[in-house]
């Protein structure tokens, strides 16, 4: 059997939890925590990161960080997971939808501009499959018009766009270390900070309104209430896991891109002969191996394929219903313009096994597959 996912262990983790156990401090911001925040800094350079309980609660950070209000709104792509949406409506803001470019399944930086309104405050930017979005121009829509950028780089660890780590472009950028992430901690993730001037009030926000964190610096002598906040610190068991798992990054990535690059490479003659299409780099883009998915026909041929690898013990899977057309989405958010590739795309879409450590054979035996199934038949061509 061919897992689509397994959570990524490198063998040092309990070493770590045990040593945070030893050490008589369980709660958050000990030891292993601020490891861990350092690597993120020295390793991504944003003016500061902080671990938190979640990428959806790093993203409800940002959010109030930016003073995001009721009834402000808020752009993003229809084409992403619901956090994205849920930070936002938290707030009792309103999600505002546009298409993604179908080569990169990310929000089309053409659209953003005719999306905005005297209401709106934030864009957030999806790197979809840890591929960037086109930066440049969503940084510049967002000087002209006083928004803020908040990236949701979820799936973008170690990936870069012109050179700079993703999460560290817009004002604030959130990371996931969920069990389905490259780097994971079980639940968890970070809020990246730009500019300092936006930390220490991070801070405050991340530890229930109040300034504890400058009080264990030393820097003042009792700490109070200063602003509202919640309760966002992960506990030191989890950031020693993730720091076990930082530390081994680069092993981590290499496992990954190795199988991403193979499945590229012998899925290439599908792709000629029309059965698929494949991911695309742009070119100031690296990405980090997150997800490996082919686009198929449509619904129909993908429940198919679903169904052929299932025969075969490979397990594959999609997403994302695409926000707008949810329950929640419908009454929530509103979709400007044209839904021309988000439901469309969305529906053909097809995620392929992808872990830490799956063996050159398994990579092999999906392309196999795949093969066996497009040759197999006559038609599904795209
Ligand atoms: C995984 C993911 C999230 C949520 O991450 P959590 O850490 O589980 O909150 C948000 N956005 C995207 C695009 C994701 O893939």
């Amino acid at each position: 059997m061919i897992e689509f996912n397994i959570p990524p262990y490198v063998g040092s983790e309990l070493g770590y939890i045990k040593d945070a156990i030893d050490s008589g401090k369980i709660c958050g911001d000990g030891k292993y925590t601020k490891l861990c925040n350092e690597w993120l800094e020295n390793r991504l350079d944003p003016a500061k990161a902080l671990l938190t309980t979640s990428c959806t609660h790093a993203t409800e950070m940002a959010v109030i960080l930016s003073d995001i209000k009721p009834e402000d709104e808020v752009i993003m792509p229809s084409f992403t997971f619901v956090s994205t949406a849920d930070a936002v409506v938290m707030r009792g803001a309103k999600p505002v939808f546009v298409d993604v470019r179908p080569d990169t399944m990310n929000i089309d930086e053409r659209l953003i501009e005719d999306a905005v309104t005297e209401k709106t405050k934030a864009i957030i930017p999806v790197h979809y499959a840890g591929v960037s979005c086109e930066m440049t121009t969503i940084m510049d829509i967002a000087d002209r018009r006083g928004l803020k950028v908040i990236e949701d780089a979820a799936q973008a660890i170690g990936s870069t766009y012109k050179g700079k780590a993703c999460g560290t472009i817009g004002d604030y950028g959130c990371l996931s270390f969920h069990e389905t992430k490259n780097i994971s901690m079980g639940e968890g993730g970070a809020l990246l900070i730009r500019d300092r001037e936006n930390i220490e009030r991070a801070e405050i926000v991340r530890e229930k309104g109040t300034n504890r964190s400058r009080f264990y610096r030393g820097e003042i002598d009792k700490y109070t209430w200063m602003d509202a906040g919640s309760s966002y610190l992960p506990s030191e068991l989890n950031a020693a896991y993730l720091y076990a798992q930082l530390e081994a990054f680069d092993k981590i990535q290499g496992s990954r891109m190795k199988a991403w690059d193979m499945y590229y490479e012998m899925l290439t003659p599908l792709k000629a002969d029309g059965f698929i299409e494949l991911p695309v780099i742009p070119d100031d883009c690296e990405h980090n191996a997150h997800m490996f998915y082919i686009k198929v026909k449509d619904i129909d041929e993908r429940t198919a394929v679903i169904g052929y690898l299932k025969e075969h013990g490979i397990y594959s899977v999609f997403h994302y219903i695409p926000l707008h057309t949810s329950p929640a989405g419908m009454r929530f958010g509103r979709f400007v313009g044209e839904d021309r590739y988000t439901t469309r795309d969305s529906e053909r879409l097809l995620r392929l096994p992808l872990h830490y450590g799956i063996k050159d054979e398994q990579v092999l035996a999906v392309c196999d597959a795949l093969n066996d199934y497009f040759r197999g038949r006559d038609g599904g061509r795209l």
